[in-house]
Parts: structure tokens; C-alpha cells; sequence
């Protein structure tokens, strides 16, 4: 597709107030400088496949200064040294400094990979509650813990260091939250950290790392270097590296899992999902109505926790799935830069190939198409675009692919079912186990049936996310969790100080 096919486009983006454009600089020591490397990559708008940015393709320079700069900050600087209430008050002011950046953020995330302002326009406010939430835990962390051991003999000190220089790893569909609820934990621990996002969007997370430079956040904590995946494979393997904590495919999350085995450093994976919204036969229909869109395609259905395999029971199949294209129908798409747009382009002209293939064999296999099934066709300025249009599949089993593999589209199947204990063996039978949703008007009974589910995750007529609480998937969805008391002790390495009783 030409850069040039798009001149409204191309002048809307002029017109934009956006700090970052074409950028030759990476983080390292506590500044931005010049990377080593000369090799750009572009930052194509999805909406319109305009270039509108570039950023450097770090070579192994780059990524040796960005770890050593880490490295030298956590085995001499004053961060891992300093009171966690100290790193706690840093948080705070960032998270504040971060707010101010919320509207160049947000246009900046949407331009990278087409995320509709109505969600990416909260992508800094969600980021500073996360970066205060993960402040409060510091009088915990700094909290004598001595225990006394059972045989009565002698106690114990139970001290908790920062596990160390911390590689970040995050894909694009997120790139704010995913690289924030890291980096926040790893920080009121103790750790430093080397980031790298994902090629797609690697712009907007400079916001982020600007605000903790102006709260006065220590040269070297934080680094960022920029560069493909098999340049984060080097970060994952770098020896200056003492932890990774990764989000995206399973795939590469499988990868990064052999090398920390080899390497016994240790890792956490967020990985892909295929999570299923059980609709039990007492559903609320306007309940389903109003929750549906974000519980099960979220970001164009680009979000890791969606439940995009609704179950359906066949004694309410055809007024169930009338509501459920009548929804995602009535759910404008377009123009991700529009704060009315629910539904924006694919990330990327890749993502569009990969979810428009996905239709095709889901075709072939025997789904029906009942809304949808195609690449979207937009006017001008958004012809070159890579739109697909928001699907419902019915008909699916689970035996099909697409009931089975994870699509990052704006793509429902659904699947009948006779009882309920059918339901929840479909709502097993994937390979995954990370989010999932049970929509009935009896909360009780929905709950019994949200226990049944094997997964990280599961919400009752509504799936929102609270940083307080675990949120991870069992089995190809990840290992460890995020967010919570659970998240922080991942970047927490206990130490036990045995002594003599005291009198
Ligand atoms: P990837 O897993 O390929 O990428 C995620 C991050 O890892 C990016 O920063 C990527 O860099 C980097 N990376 C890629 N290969 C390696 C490697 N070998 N070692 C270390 N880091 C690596 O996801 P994609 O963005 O390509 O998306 C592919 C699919 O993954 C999607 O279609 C979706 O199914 C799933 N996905 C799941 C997400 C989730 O939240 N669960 C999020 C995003 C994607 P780079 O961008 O430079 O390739």
C-alpha cells in the first residue's frame, strides 16, 4: 500500500498536536539519546496506511548500553537502596505528571495501531491508577517480618530484595497498560528495567517514561531500546538480565519459557486466550445487550481476556443470537480518531491478513456467516485501511479452528448447548484458560457456574479488571499472574536471615 494514497489523512495528522513523530533517540542512563544504530522503522496509522513516524532498529550496541545502564543502576545507584515509601512518593508523582499527557498519548496509541479514542483516551488515566495502586503496598514491603520457627529454638528475618535488572516485554494491543502494570511492581520493588515494546507501537510508551523522569526517577532505573522480536529474544537472553516479564503470543511466550529454563531465570507470560461468555437460559437480554461489546470484543476485538466463543442454549438460540448481531450492527466502525467509534481497523496489514484467513477456514469447516465475514470497505480517507467487518459466526463447534484458535478480530462464533453441563465442558475445551464471562439474571447460579470454569479469570455480567486482584492464565494462556499483592512478589527475591532467639 503507498504512504501517499491519503492526503486528508496525512494533513489531519499535521493538524494533530503530537510531540512524537519521526524519533532517532533511545532512554538509556536517564536521557534520550542518539541510538548506535541508523536503521529506521516506520509507524504506519492502520486507519490509513500513512507513515506518519519511525523510530530506530536498536543493534546490539544499543541493547548492551540500555542493560548496562540498567545493571549499573540496580548493583550501584540509589534506587534499590532507597525506602520503598521513597520509590512509593516517585510513583505518585509520576502517575501525576502521566494524567497531563493523557490526550497526546491517547492520539499517539490510536495512530500506532488504530485503537478507537474511546478507549486509548483512558490508556494514561488507567496507567496512573496502576502506577499509585502499585504504591501502596510500600509500608508492607518495608515492614519487619521475623518469624519464629516452630521448633521454638530460633527466628527468622525474612528480608525482600528486588530480583533485579527486569527485561519488559510487551505486544501491541495494550501498550500503555501491558508495559505499565510491569514496570510499576518491578519499581516500588527495587528493580531497574529494560523495555522494549512492541514494533507496532513504540511511541506512545515515551510518555510514560518521560513522566517518571520528571517525578525524578533515578538515571538508569528505566531504559527503553526499540527493535524487532528477535531483538527482544536477545534482550530475554542478554546476561546483564536478571528477570523477564512478557505479554503476547503463545507462541513466543513458549520461546522466551525455553530460554529463562535454560538460563533458570525467572519468568512470567501473559499469553494469548480463547475465553467463552457462558449465556445461561435466564439471561437478562438487555444485561447481554450492554455488556457484550466490551466483555467479548474489546479493541476491535484485539484484548487477550475476551470472550468471543458465546455459548448459547438452544431453547433461546434464535432471540440470543438476533440480540447479538443487532449489537454488534448497531456498533459504529470507522474512523478510530472519532470518540462515537467502537470498531477501528485491524493493527496492522498482517493482523487483517491473519483475521481475514481465519474466515476463510472457519467458512470452510461449516460456520455461517451471519454478519460480516469480510475486509470492511471505508471511504476515502480510510480506502487503503485495513478494516475487517465486525463478524457473528453461527453454527461453530468446537472442533472448528476458529472455536479453537485465538483471532484478534472483531469476531463472535457462537456454540449451542443442550444443559449446562455441556456448557461448561465446551467452555473447557480450549487450550487456553485465561478470562470468560457468565451472563444470568441469577447471580448465585452464575456464580456455582463461573467456579466450574477453568480459567485465570471469570466475570459475572460484566468483565472489568481490579488491580488489586490476581489476573493471570492457566495452562497455553501464561504462567504467573499480574496486578495484586501476587503480581508485585514477582519482582520481590526473599531472603532468610536465621538467628538466635531473642531474650
Ligand atoms: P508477539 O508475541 O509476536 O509479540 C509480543 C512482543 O514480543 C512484541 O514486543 C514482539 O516484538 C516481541 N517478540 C516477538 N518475538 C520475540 C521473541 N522471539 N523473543 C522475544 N520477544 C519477541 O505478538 P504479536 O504482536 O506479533 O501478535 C501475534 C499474535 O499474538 C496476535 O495475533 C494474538 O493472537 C497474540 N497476541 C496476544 C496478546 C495478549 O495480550 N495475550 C497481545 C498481542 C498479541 P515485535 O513487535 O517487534 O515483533
Amino acid at each position: 500500500m503507498s504512504a501517499t494514497t491519503s492526503p486528508t489523512r496525512i494533513a489531519r495528522i499535521d493538524d494533530l498536536a503530537l510531540p512524537l513523530r519521526h524519533v532517532d533517540d533511545v532512554f538509556v542512563e536517564g536521557a534520550w539519546v542518539r541510538a548506535d544504530s541508523s536503521e529506521r522503522r516506520a509507524v504506519v496509522d492502520p486507519a490509513t496506511s500513512v507513515e506518519w513516524g519511525s523510530v530506530p532498529v536498536g543493534n546490539r550496541a544499543d541493547l548492551d548500553a540500555a542493560v548496562a545502564s540498567a545493571r549499573h543502576a540496580f548493583d550501584r545507584g540509589s534506587w534499590p537502596r532507597m525506602s520503598p515509601s521513597g520509590r512509593a512518593e516517585i510513583l505518585r508523582r509520576a502517575a501525576a505528571r502521566l494524567e497531563a499527557y493523557a490526550e497526546p498519548l491517547a492520539l499517539t496509541n490510536t495512530l500506532e495501531n488504530g485503537t478507537p479514542v474511546a478507549e486509548s483516551g483512558g490508556a494514561a488515566a488507567n496507567a496512573a491508577s496502576i502506577l499509585r495502586y502499585f504504591a501502596t503496598p510500600a509500608p508492607v514491603l518495608e515492614a519487619d517480618d521475623v518469624r519464629a520457627a516452630p521448633s521454638g529454638t530460633h527466628e527468622t528475618l525474612v528480608q525482600r530484595d528486588p530480583v533485579g535488572v527486569c527485561a519488559l516485554i510487551a505486544p501491541w494491543n495494550f501498550p500503555i497498560n501491558l508495559v505499565v502494570v510491569k514496570l510499576a511492581p518491578a519499581l516500588l520493588a527495587g528493580c531497574t528495567v529494560v523495555i522494549k515494546p512492541a514494533s507496532l507501537t513504540p511511541l506512545s510508551i515515551r510518555f510514560v517514561i518521560e513522566s517518571l523522569r520528571e517525578a525524578g526517577l533515578p538515571a538508569g532505573v528505566v531504559n527503553i531500546v526499540t527493535g524487532p522480536g528477535s531483538f527482544g529474544e536477545e534482550l530475554v537472553r542478554h546476561p546483564g538480565i536478571d528477570k523477564v516479564a512478557f505479554t503476547g503470543s503463545t507462541d513466543v511466550g513458549r520461546t522466551i519459557a525455553r530460554h529463562c529454563g535454560e538460563l533458570l531465570r525467572p519468568v512470567t507470560l501473559e499469553l494469548g486466550g480463547k475465553s467463552s461468555a457462558l449465556v445461561l437460559p435466564d439471561v437478562d437480554l438487555s444485561v447481554l445487550r450492554s455488556r457484550l461489546i466490551r466483555s467479548s470484543l474489546r479493541n476491535t476485538g484485539q484484548t487477550c481476556y475476551i470472550s468471543t466463543r458465546i455459548l448459547v442454549p438452544v431453547s433461546r438460540h434464535d432471540e440470543i443470537v438476533e440480540a447479538i448481531v443487532e449489537t454488534v450492527a448497531a456498533a459504529p466502525q470507522g474512523d478510530p480518531l472519532d470518540p462515537a467509534t467502537v470498531f477501528g481497523p485491524a493493527a496492522s496489514a498482517a493482523q487483517q491478513r491473519s483475521v481475514l484467513a481465519h474466515l476463510v477456514t472457519a467458512r470452510e469447516q461449516g460456520a455461517e456467516v451471519v454478519l460480516g465475514g469480510r475486509a470492511a470497505e471505508l471511504p476515502e480517507p480510510f480506502a487503503e485501511g485495513v478494516f475487517v467487518e465486525p463478524t457473528v459466526l453461527d453454527g461453530v463447534t468446537a472442533d472448528m479452528t476458529i472455536a479453537r484458535e485465538e483471532v484478534f478480530g472483531p469476531i463472535l462464533t457462537v456454540l449451542s448447548y443442550g444443559d449446562v453441563d455441556e456448557a461448561v465442558d465446551l467452555a473447557n475445551s480450549t487450550d487456553f484458560g485465561l478470562g470468560g464471562i457468565v451472563f444470568g439474571a441469577d447471580e448465585e447460579a452464575a456464580l456455582r457456574i463461573a467456579e466450574r470454569m477453568d480459567s485465570g479469570s471469570v466475570g459475572i455480567n460484566l468483565f472489568a479488571s481490579n488491580h488489586a486482584a490476581p489476573f493471570g492464565g492457566r495452562h497455553d494462556s501464561g504462567l504467573g499472574v499480574e496486578y495484586g499483592p501476587e503480581g508485585l512478589s514477582a519482582y520481590v527475591a526473599y531472603k532468610s536471615i536465621h538467628r538466635r532467639l531473642r531474650a
